[in-house]
Protein backbone atom coordinates (compact mmCIF):
# COMPACT_ATOMS: atom_id res chain seq x y z
CA UNK A 1 0.00 0.00 0.00
CA UNK A 2 1.34 3.34 -1.01
CA UNK A 3 0.44 5.93 1.89
CA UNK A 4 -0.30 9.41 1.09
CA UNK A 5 2.16 11.70 1.90
CA UNK A 6 0.40 14.16 4.92
CA UNK A 7 0.38 17.61 2.59
CA UNK A 8 0.31 19.80 5.96
CA UNK A 9 0.98 23.36 6.28
CA UNK A 10 4.59 23.08 6.49
CA UNK A 11 6.06 23.24 2.95
CA UNK A 12 7.99 26.50 3.30
CA UNK A 13 9.57 26.18 -0.73
CA UNK A 14 5.59 25.49 -1.50
CA UNK A 15 4.63 28.60 -0.43
CA UNK A 16 7.42 30.67 -1.90
CA UNK A 17 6.72 29.19 -4.69
CA UNK A 18 3.38 30.29 -4.74
CA UNK A 19 3.81 33.55 -4.34
CA UNK A 20 6.45 33.52 -7.12
CA UNK A 21 4.10 32.53 -8.97
CA UNK A 22 1.85 35.46 -8.10
CA UNK A 23 4.12 37.90 -8.22
CA UNK A 24 5.63 37.03 -11.38
CA UNK A 25 2.50 38.31 -13.39
CA UNK A 26 2.51 41.54 -14.93
CA UNK A 27 -1.16 42.86 -14.46
CA UNK A 28 -2.72 46.07 -13.68
CA UNK A 29 -4.36 46.40 -10.04
CA UNK A 30 -8.12 44.23 -9.28
CA UNK A 31 -9.99 47.02 -7.28
CA UNK A 32 -12.72 45.44 -5.26
CA UNK A 33 -14.03 42.81 -7.73
CA UNK A 34 -15.93 40.06 -6.10
CA UNK A 35 -15.14 36.30 -7.03
CA UNK A 36 -18.60 34.39 -6.26
CA UNK A 37 -17.66 30.30 -5.80
CA UNK A 38 -19.93 27.37 -6.13
CA UNK A 39 -20.29 24.06 -6.85
CA UNK A 40 -20.75 23.98 -10.64
CA UNK A 41 -21.55 21.37 -13.31
CA UNK A 42 -20.27 17.77 -13.21
CA UNK A 43 -17.87 17.97 -10.52
CA UNK A 44 -16.19 21.41 -10.95
CA UNK A 45 -16.45 24.72 -9.42
CA UNK A 46 -17.62 27.59 -10.53
CA UNK A 47 -16.22 30.79 -9.99
CA UNK A 48 -17.77 34.11 -11.84
CA UNK A 49 -16.16 37.34 -11.26
CA UNK A 50 -18.80 39.97 -10.81
CA UNK A 51 -19.30 43.56 -9.76
CA UNK A 52 -16.68 46.18 -10.68
CA UNK A 53 -14.42 43.31 -11.49
CA UNK A 54 -14.51 43.30 -15.20
CA UNK A 55 -14.35 46.93 -15.72
CA UNK A 56 -10.73 47.06 -13.19
CA UNK A 57 -9.72 43.40 -12.82
CA UNK A 58 -6.29 42.28 -13.63
CA UNK A 59 -8.29 39.52 -15.71
CA UNK A 60 -10.01 41.91 -17.91
CA UNK A 61 -7.21 43.79 -19.00
CA UNK A 62 -4.97 40.65 -20.13
CA UNK A 63 -7.85 38.51 -19.75
CA UNK A 64 -6.15 35.85 -17.78
CA UNK A 65 -7.46 36.17 -13.90
CA UNK A 66 -5.11 32.94 -12.87
CA UNK A 67 -2.34 31.43 -14.02
CA UNK A 68 -2.37 29.15 -16.40
CA UNK A 69 -0.15 26.79 -14.44
CA UNK A 70 -2.83 26.85 -12.07
CA UNK A 71 -5.42 24.76 -14.16
CA UNK A 72 -8.45 27.01 -13.69
CA UNK A 73 -10.11 26.85 -16.93
CA UNK A 74 -11.68 29.98 -18.46
CA UNK A 75 -14.99 29.37 -20.06
CA UNK A 76 -15.79 33.19 -20.67
CA UNK A 77 -14.23 36.59 -19.45
CA UNK A 78 -16.71 36.01 -16.47
CA UNK A 79 -16.65 32.76 -15.99
CA UNK A 80 -13.68 30.39 -14.64
CA UNK A 81 -14.14 26.33 -14.09
CA UNK A 82 -11.48 24.54 -11.83
CA UNK A 83 -12.47 20.76 -12.21
CA UNK A 84 -12.72 18.91 -8.33
CA UNK A 85 -9.30 16.23 -8.20
CA UNK A 86 -8.53 14.64 -4.98
CA UNK A 87 -5.67 12.64 -6.77
CA UNK A 88 -2.77 14.25 -4.82
CA UNK A 89 0.29 14.18 -6.63
CA UNK A 90 3.74 13.64 -4.82
CA UNK A 91 4.89 16.90 -5.81
CA UNK A 92 2.17 18.96 -5.56
CA UNK A 93 1.92 21.06 -1.75
CA UNK A 94 -1.68 21.00 -1.32
CA UNK A 95 -4.64 19.56 -2.42
CA UNK A 96 -6.28 22.79 -4.54
CA UNK A 97 -9.91 21.50 -4.68
CA UNK A 98 -11.39 18.02 -4.43
CA UNK A 99 -14.65 16.68 -3.44
CA UNK A 100 -14.97 15.30 -0.22
CA UNK A 101 -17.81 13.19 1.07
CA UNK A 102 -21.20 15.56 -0.45
CA UNK A 103 -19.24 18.68 -0.20
CA UNK A 104 -16.34 20.68 -1.74
CA UNK A 105 -12.62 21.18 -0.38
CA UNK A 106 -10.81 24.13 -1.99
CA UNK A 107 -7.74 25.11 -0.70
CA UNK A 108 -8.02 29.08 -1.37
CA UNK A 109 -4.62 30.43 -1.74
CA UNK A 110 -4.35 28.80 -5.55
CA UNK A 111 -7.43 31.08 -5.95
CA UNK A 112 -6.16 34.37 -5.41
CA UNK A 113 -6.40 36.61 -9.04
CA UNK A 114 -3.48 37.29 -10.02
CA UNK A 115 -1.77 40.79 -10.06
CA UNK A 116 -2.32 43.36 -7.07
CA UNK A 117 -5.92 41.91 -6.00
CA UNK A 118 -5.69 42.37 -2.36
CA UNK A 119 -8.80 44.36 -2.39
CA UNK A 120 -11.05 41.32 -4.18
CA UNK A 121 -13.59 39.33 -1.72
CA UNK A 122 -14.15 36.11 -2.67
CA UNK A 123 -17.82 35.20 -1.93
CA UNK A 124 -18.51 31.22 -1.06
CA UNK A 125 -22.18 30.09 -1.74
CA UNK A 126 -23.66 26.71 -0.78
CA UNK A 127 -25.97 25.49 2.06
CA UNK A 128 -23.20 24.68 4.51
CA UNK A 129 -19.78 26.10 4.28
CA UNK A 130 -17.20 25.61 6.86
CA UNK A 131 -14.85 28.54 7.45
CA UNK A 132 -12.48 28.78 10.45
CA UNK A 133 -14.12 26.19 12.66
CA UNK A 134 -17.70 27.35 12.01
CA UNK A 135 -20.48 26.78 10.06
CA UNK A 136 -22.34 29.57 7.85
CA UNK A 137 -25.74 29.00 6.22
CA UNK A 138 -25.99 30.39 2.34
CA UNK A 139 -22.94 32.80 1.63
CA UNK A 140 -19.71 33.84 3.25
CA UNK A 141 -17.75 36.63 2.40
CA UNK A 142 -13.82 36.37 2.71
CA UNK A 143 -11.27 38.95 1.94
CA UNK A 144 -8.02 37.54 -0.70
CA UNK A 145 -5.96 38.89 2.44
CA UNK A 146 -7.46 36.37 4.95
CA UNK A 147 -6.83 33.54 3.15
CA UNK A 148 -3.08 32.59 3.57
CA UNK A 149 -2.70 29.11 4.65
CA UNK A 150 -6.79 28.12 4.49
CA UNK A 151 -9.06 25.93 2.92
CA UNK A 152 -12.32 25.90 3.02
CA UNK A 153 -15.52 23.41 3.27
CA UNK A 154 -18.95 23.71 1.10
CA UNK A 155 -21.68 21.38 0.39
CA UNK A 156 -25.10 21.68 -0.59
CA UNK A 157 -26.35 18.55 1.18
CA UNK A 158 -30.05 18.03 2.58
CA UNK A 159 -28.47 16.85 5.82
CA UNK A 160 -24.68 16.87 6.32
CA UNK A 161 -23.29 14.37 8.90
CA UNK A 162 -22.13 17.28 11.03
CA UNK A 163 -20.99 17.60 14.94
CA UNK A 164 -19.61 20.43 16.08
CA UNK A 165 -16.68 21.88 13.70
CA UNK A 166 -16.37 18.74 12.16
CA UNK A 167 -17.99 17.02 8.70
CA UNK A 168 -17.99 13.53 8.15
CA UNK A 169 -19.07 11.62 4.41
CA UNK A 170 -22.06 10.16 4.38
CA UNK A 171 -20.72 7.26 2.98
CA UNK A 172 -19.16 6.16 6.34
CA UNK A 173 -21.20 4.39 8.32
CA UNK A 174 -23.06 5.02 11.01
CA UNK A 175 -21.21 3.25 13.63
CA UNK A 176 -18.11 4.02 12.70
CA UNK A 177 -18.85 7.47 12.79
CA UNK A 178 -20.64 7.63 16.45
CA UNK A 179 -17.20 5.69 17.14
CA UNK A 180 -14.87 8.38 15.65
CA UNK A 181 -16.71 11.38 17.26
CA UNK A 182 -16.27 10.13 20.72
CA UNK A 183 -12.51 9.02 19.81
CA UNK A 184 -12.03 12.51 18.43
CA UNK A 185 -13.70 14.53 21.48
CA UNK A 186 -11.72 11.58 24.13
CA UNK A 187 -7.88 13.39 22.12
CA UNK A 188 -9.46 16.75 22.16
CA UNK A 189 -9.87 16.41 25.54
CA UNK A 190 -6.81 15.31 26.37
CA UNK A 191 -4.60 17.82 24.94
CA UNK A 192 -6.71 20.37 26.81
CA UNK A 193 -6.57 18.64 30.28
CA UNK A 194 -3.04 17.11 30.12
CA UNK A 195 -1.42 19.50 27.81
CA UNK A 196 -3.03 22.40 28.57
CA UNK A 197 -3.94 23.26 24.80
CA UNK A 198 -6.89 23.21 23.29
CA UNK A 199 -5.90 22.76 19.25
CA UNK A 200 -8.99 23.33 17.69
CA UNK A 201 -9.51 26.75 18.18
CA UNK A 202 -10.92 28.07 14.80
CA UNK A 203 -9.99 24.84 13.22
CA UNK A 204 -12.98 22.41 11.05
CA UNK A 205 -12.57 19.10 10.57
CA UNK A 206 -13.34 17.07 7.38
CA UNK A 207 -12.94 13.21 7.26
CA UNK A 208 -14.03 11.03 3.53
CA UNK A 209 -14.04 8.24 1.99
CA UNK A 210 -12.56 9.23 -1.23
CA UNK A 211 -13.04 7.37 -4.35
CA UNK A 212 -10.54 8.59 -7.54
CA UNK A 213 -8.64 7.35 -10.62
CA UNK A 214 -5.76 7.52 -9.09
CA UNK A 215 -4.53 4.17 -8.98
CA UNK A 216 -3.62 3.68 -5.24
CA UNK A 217 -4.88 3.24 -1.70
CA UNK A 218 -4.19 5.04 1.28
CA UNK A 219 -5.04 7.72 3.55
CA UNK A 220 -3.75 11.48 4.02
CA UNK A 221 -4.62 15.47 4.70
CA UNK A 222 -3.56 18.70 5.12
CA UNK A 223 -3.55 20.53 8.65
CA UNK A 224 -4.86 23.98 7.91
CA UNK A 225 -7.94 25.78 9.38
CA UNK A 226 -9.41 22.49 8.29
CA UNK A 227 -7.89 19.46 8.96
CA UNK A 228 -8.68 17.17 6.73
CA UNK A 229 -8.73 13.57 6.81
CA UNK A 230 -9.34 11.73 3.78
CA UNK A 231 -8.73 7.51 2.84
CA UNK A 232 -8.36 7.23 -0.82
CA UNK A 233 -9.91 4.20 -2.56
CA UNK A 234 -9.51 1.82 0.89
CA UNK A 235 -9.90 -1.96 -0.21
CA UNK A 236 -12.37 -4.38 2.09
CA UNK A 237 -9.27 -4.91 3.98
CA UNK A 238 -8.08 -1.51 4.57
CA UNK A 239 -11.96 -0.33 5.17
CA UNK A 240 -11.62 -3.21 8.33
CA UNK A 241 -8.76 -1.03 10.22
CA UNK A 242 -10.19 2.55 9.04
CA UNK A 243 -11.43 4.32 12.83
CA UNK A 244 -8.06 3.33 13.89
CA UNK A 245 -6.35 4.75 11.20
CA UNK A 246 -8.57 7.90 11.13
CA UNK A 247 -7.93 8.52 15.07
CA UNK A 248 -4.52 7.88 14.26
CA UNK A 249 -4.00 10.64 12.01
CA UNK A 250 -6.76 13.10 13.65
CA UNK A 251 -3.81 12.86 16.72
CA UNK A 252 -1.18 13.27 14.55
CA UNK A 253 -2.53 16.15 12.89
CA UNK A 254 -3.50 17.80 16.14
CA UNK A 255 -0.13 17.72 17.74
CA UNK A 256 1.02 20.16 14.52
CA UNK A 257 -1.05 22.37 16.49
CA UNK A 258 1.76 22.53 19.29
CA UNK A 259 4.15 23.83 16.34
CA UNK A 260 5.44 27.41 15.82
CA UNK A 261 6.04 27.79 12.15
CA UNK A 262 9.90 28.84 13.15
CA UNK A 263 10.55 24.98 13.23
CA UNK A 264 10.35 25.12 9.96
CA UNK A 265 13.58 27.26 9.50
CA UNK A 266 15.31 24.36 10.68
CA UNK A 267 16.85 22.34 7.56
CA UNK A 268 15.48 19.25 9.43
CA UNK A 269 11.87 20.96 10.34
CA UNK A 270 10.35 17.66 8.72
CA UNK A 271 12.11 15.77 11.14
CA UNK A 272 10.99 18.08 14.01
CA UNK A 273 7.47 18.56 13.04
CA UNK A 274 6.42 14.50 11.90
CA UNK A 275 8.75 13.22 13.87
CA UNK A 276 7.65 15.10 17.63
CA UNK A 277 3.80 14.46 16.08
CA UNK A 278 3.60 11.05 15.36
CA UNK A 279 5.55 11.04 19.25
CA UNK A 280 2.96 12.35 20.49
CA UNK A 281 0.58 10.24 18.95
CA UNK A 282 1.76 7.22 20.45
CA UNK A 283 2.07 9.01 23.44
CA UNK A 284 -1.46 10.55 23.95
CA UNK A 285 -3.18 7.45 22.17
CA UNK A 286 -1.76 5.40 24.81
CA UNK A 287 -2.40 7.97 27.58
CA UNK A 288 -5.88 8.61 26.63
CA UNK A 289 -6.67 4.28 26.30
CA UNK A 290 -7.24 3.93 22.87
CA UNK A 291 -4.03 1.25 22.57
CA UNK A 292 -2.51 -0.55 24.92
CA UNK A 293 1.33 -0.42 26.05
CA UNK A 294 1.64 -3.44 24.21
CA UNK A 295 0.51 -1.93 21.05
CA UNK A 296 2.25 1.30 21.50
CA UNK A 297 5.35 -0.54 22.01
CA UNK A 298 5.02 -3.04 19.32
CA UNK A 299 4.21 0.71 16.97
CA UNK A 300 7.42 1.79 17.61
CA UNK A 301 9.42 -0.82 17.05
CA UNK A 302 7.49 -1.25 13.81
CA UNK A 303 9.01 2.28 13.17
CA UNK A 304 12.50 1.29 14.02
CA UNK A 305 12.09 -1.35 11.28
CA UNK A 306 10.79 0.64 8.94
CA UNK A 307 13.45 3.87 9.48
CA UNK A 308 16.14 0.73 9.13
CA UNK A 309 15.27 -0.03 5.95
CA UNK A 310 15.75 3.12 4.40
CA UNK A 311 18.91 3.88 6.01
CA UNK A 312 22.12 3.44 4.51
CA UNK A 313 26.23 4.54 4.73
CA UNK A 314 25.13 8.00 4.75
CA UNK A 315 24.28 10.20 8.25
CA UNK A 316 20.78 11.83 8.26
CA UNK A 317 22.40 15.56 7.50
CA UNK A 318 24.05 13.76 4.26
CA UNK A 319 20.57 12.54 3.11
CA UNK A 320 18.99 15.66 3.69
CA UNK A 321 21.72 17.70 1.67
CA UNK A 322 21.15 15.41 -1.57
CA UNK A 323 17.49 15.53 -1.17
CA UNK A 324 17.63 11.87 -0.96
CA UNK A 325 15.18 11.06 2.20
CA UNK A 326 12.25 8.80 1.70
CA UNK A 327 8.73 10.79 2.27
CA UNK A 328 8.03 8.34 5.16
CA UNK A 329 11.84 8.44 6.79
CA UNK A 330 10.28 12.14 9.01
CA UNK A 331 7.50 10.17 10.62
CA UNK A 332 9.08 6.91 11.29
CA UNK A 333 12.72 7.98 11.98
CA UNK A 334 11.73 10.76 13.47
CA UNK A 335 9.27 9.58 15.95
CA UNK A 336 12.39 7.13 16.86
CA UNK A 337 14.50 9.63 17.85
CA UNK A 338 12.09 11.12 19.92
CA UNK A 339 12.05 8.08 22.11
CA UNK A 340 15.68 7.51 22.32
CA UNK A 341 15.25 11.35 23.30
CA UNK A 342 12.84 10.44 26.18
CA UNK A 343 14.43 6.99 27.30
CA UNK A 344 17.72 8.87 27.74
CA UNK A 345 16.44 11.60 29.32
CA UNK A 346 15.83 10.82 32.89
CA UNK A 347 12.47 12.62 32.70
CA UNK A 348 8.99 11.71 33.59
CA UNK A 349 6.24 11.69 30.65
CA UNK A 350 4.73 14.51 32.02
CA UNK A 351 7.80 16.35 32.38
CA UNK A 352 9.79 15.26 29.01
CA UNK A 353 6.34 16.45 27.04
CA UNK A 354 6.33 19.87 28.92
CA UNK A 355 9.63 20.78 27.55
CA UNK A 356 8.84 19.07 24.39
CA UNK A 357 5.85 21.69 23.90
CA UNK A 358 8.33 24.56 24.56
CA UNK A 359 10.74 23.25 22.16
CA UNK A 360 7.95 23.17 20.00
CA UNK A 361 6.94 26.25 20.34
CA UNK A 362 10.26 27.94 19.08
CA UNK A 363 11.82 28.48 22.17
CA UNK A 364 15.52 27.28 20.64
CA UNK A 365 16.49 27.63 24.48
CA UNK A 366 13.76 25.33 26.11
CA UNK A 367 15.88 23.74 28.69
CA UNK A 368 19.14 23.81 30.07
CA UNK A 369 19.93 20.42 28.99
CA UNK A 370 19.09 20.96 26.09
CA UNK A 371 22.45 19.49 24.71
CA UNK A 372 21.06 16.01 25.58
CA UNK A 373 17.84 16.38 24.99
CA UNK A 374 18.62 17.64 21.40
CA UNK A 375 14.64 18.21 20.43
CA UNK A 376 15.62 20.74 17.75
CA UNK A 377 17.95 18.57 16.31
CA UNK A 378 20.53 20.25 16.95
CA UNK A 379 24.00 19.91 15.63
CA UNK A 380 26.05 20.65 18.66
CA UNK A 381 24.00 17.61 19.92
CA UNK A 382 26.14 15.99 22.83
CA UNK A 383 23.62 13.05 23.31
CA UNK A 384 25.75 10.06 21.93
CA UNK A 385 22.63 7.64 21.64
CA UNK A 386 20.65 10.34 19.05
CA UNK A 387 24.05 10.89 17.43
CA UNK A 388 23.63 7.61 16.02
CA UNK A 389 20.15 7.66 15.59
CA UNK A 390 21.17 10.22 12.83
CA UNK A 391 24.24 8.60 11.55
CA UNK A 392 25.25 5.83 9.21
CA UNK A 393 23.01 2.45 9.20
CA UNK A 394 25.46 0.55 11.33
CA UNK A 395 25.52 3.44 14.22
CA UNK A 396 21.54 3.83 13.67
CA UNK A 397 20.94 0.16 14.49
CA UNK A 398 23.40 0.02 17.46
CA UNK A 399 20.99 2.71 19.05
CA UNK A 400 18.01 0.64 18.40
CA UNK A 401 18.71 -2.36 20.07
CA UNK A 402 19.04 -0.03 22.83
CA UNK A 403 15.85 1.27 22.07
CA UNK A 404 14.14 -2.19 21.99
CA UNK A 405 15.44 -3.03 25.57
CA UNK A 406 14.64 0.25 27.11
CA UNK A 407 11.47 -0.85 26.11
CA UNK A 408 11.24 -4.16 27.16
CA UNK A 409 12.30 -3.05 30.95
CA UNK A 410 10.70 0.49 31.71
CA UNK A 411 7.61 1.93 31.10
CA UNK A 412 5.95 3.88 28.46
CA UNK A 413 6.05 7.40 29.01
CA UNK A 414 3.03 8.48 31.36
CA UNK A 415 0.73 11.27 31.10
CA UNK A 416 -0.96 13.27 34.32
CA UNK A 417 -3.44 15.84 34.05
CA UNK A 418 -2.22 18.89 34.55
CA UNK A 419 -5.60 20.35 36.22
ZN1 LIG B 1 2.16 15.57 9.94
Amino acid sequence: MRFLRLKEKFSVLGRLALLATCIAIPVPTYANGELLISEGPAGQIRIEVAGSALDTACAAKNGQLFSERLGIKKLNDGVYLQPLNSVVEDDANYLKAARMGGGVYMHLPYFVPAGKCKDAIFEVRARRILWNGKWYNGAIKISVGEVRQKSIFFTNEDAPQVKGASYFDASIPAATRVRLEADFSRIVDFYQDVLGVYPLDDIGIVVAIVRNHGGYSGFGGDSLNIIRISYDNPTLKDLATFDWVITATFTHELAHKLQSERIFLNPLGRQIAEGSADFIKIVILRNAGLIDEAEAKRRILSSAAKCAALADSRSLVEKVRSGGVNYREPYDCGMVYYFVSYYSSGYSGTEYLQVLQRALSGDVDYSQEKASMCMLFEPECSNNRLKGIVGNKEQYLQQIDWLAAQLDARPFPSLERRK
